[in-house]
């Protein structure tokens, strides 16, 4: 699908993510570009309603616009008693180009309001809601019209109050009960081991049969 050597750009203008997948990509033997080390590409609307519309969306622009075959990715999280929000909107949740606190702010105002008025089933101690990760990419390679898409998830639970500092977003305030432990109190090894973007990688090696 890629020939060894060929070139893949990833669809994204965050350098930490290129930097991710970069590691993840390296027994593929392609070069990786991102969207900052190619030109012409401008920035592509996410009008899609689920992670994997946005994914091909991202993925099929870019590689039409470049000729090259690009990989792009969308994720979120998903909030049961939310009905499934934020979802595609996690990153624009308290609007556009909100910063990550607000974007928390915002999950936990909404989220107490539903379970303090609708006595939803307690799902814990501390825990507000049960809620999974979830993370699509999608692999476009133009001309010949082939595309693969993955989806990786990670189950757990919305937190009350926050914990710990590391990884972004919605980190802090999922509680992984299998560790014990918080999104944002892990290591970046024991995310990557579990995560939701960490398994829809392993899953496009795997369909590239490529040992990761
Ligand atoms: P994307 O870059 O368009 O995929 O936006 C994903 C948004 O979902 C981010 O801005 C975060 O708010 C949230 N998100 C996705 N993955 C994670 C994660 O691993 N931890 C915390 N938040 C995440």
């Amino acid at each position: 699908m890629i020939a060894p050597g060929g070139t893949l750009v990833v669809a994204t203008r965050n350098r930490g993510k290129t930097k991710e997948f970069r590691e993840a990509l390296a027994a593929l033997g392609v070069v990786v570009r991102d969207l900052n080390e190619t030109e012409g590409v401008p920035p592509i609307e996410e009008t899609g309603e689920t992670f994997a519309e946005n994914a091909l969306l991202k993925a099929q622009s870019a590689a039409e616009i470049l000729g090259l075959p690009v990989l792009a990715d969308d994720s979120g999280l998903c909030v049961d008693a939310l009905g499934g929000a934020p979802g595609v909107y996690s990153a624009r949740y308290a609007g556009e180009g909100a910063p990550d606190a607000d974007n928390n702010a915002k999950l936990i105002r909404e989220l107490r309001a539903v379970t303090e008025s609708e006595s939803l089933r307690d799902v814990g101690p501390g825990l507000l809601s049960s809620a999974k990760f979830v993370c699509s990419l999608a692999l476009f390679v133009p001309g010949s019209g082939l595309h693969l898409a993955v989806e990786g998830a990670v189950d757990g639970f919305i937190l009350n109050e926050r914990r710990g500092d590391a990884g972004f977003g919605y980190d802090p305030y999922f509680w992984l009960p299998e560790f014990g432990k918080s999104m944002a109190e892990i290591t970046v090894e024991q995310k990557n081991a579990i995560s939701h973007r960490g398994r829809a990688l392993r899953e496009l090696l795997d369909k590239l049969r490529i040992e990761p």
